[in-house]
């Protein structure tokens, strides 16, 4: 099963920062890539990329202007859309019938108001409780439901740096190239 994040109506300058923390999230949490859509914006595409090469993937980084079709496509070639909205199901409801289709996943995230079409292509509307919040929570949460925790130990390949869990300070190590890193831990006490 794969599983893609597409964000819709992406908005220069006034979304950046939510639109990166879509994808950061997105690759931390076990998705296989993002798909941006609304206004192009290199400088998060970019980001995302070096993000990858720096920390590891595989974590796949593209724009689509013509979002529809690209579901439309998706659903042709038997894919799943999920859309992630506080006026869908609740979570609990369908996570299990989600997790056992073994299909491959889109899931969608908007900014401003997501069009009619987005709820009616979708094969499930899905609430992270039905209040209104944001994209970054409701996608972090369903990932997290989705895989069960285990995207938090999943392995990334390719990383020039890893993180070194440490009870206090900073731990980082260089992976390919130079020589170790400056270790930075740091007893704060
Ligand atoms: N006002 C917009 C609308 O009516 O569609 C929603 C804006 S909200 C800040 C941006 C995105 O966050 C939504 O499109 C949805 O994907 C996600 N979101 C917000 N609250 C949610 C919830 N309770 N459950 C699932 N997704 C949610």
């Amino acid at each position: 099963m794969t599983l893609m994040v597409l964000r819709l109506g992406h908005r220069v300058g006034r979304d950046a920062r939510i639109t990166t923390h879509v994808g950061l999230i997105a690759r931390a949490l076990g998705a296989d890539g993002v798909v941006m859509s609304g206004q192009r914006d290199e400088r998060i595409l970019e980001a995302l990329r070096k993000v990858t090469e720096t920390w590891g993937g595989p974590f796949d980084v593209s724009y689509e202007a013509d979002w529809l079709s690209f579901l439309r496509k998706a659903k042709e070639e038997g894919k799943m859309i999920v859309h992630l909205t506080a006026y869908g199901l609740p979570i609990d409801d369908v996570i299990a019938s989600i997790r056992s289709c073994a299909r491959d996943l889109i899931v969608v995230v908007g900014a401003e108001k997501v069009p009619g079409i987005v709820y009616r292509l979708a094969d499930w509307n899905v609430a992270i409780s039905s209040q209104p919040h944001s994209e970054c929570g409701s996608l972090a949460i369903f990932l997290d439901r989705l895989f069960e925790g285990k995207e938090l130990s999943k392995d990334f390949r390719d990383a020039k740096l890893r993180i070194i869990p440490m009870k206090r300070g900073k731990k980082v190590v260089r992976l390919k190239g130079l020589e170790p890193r400056k270790d930075l831990s740091k007893d704060t006490t």
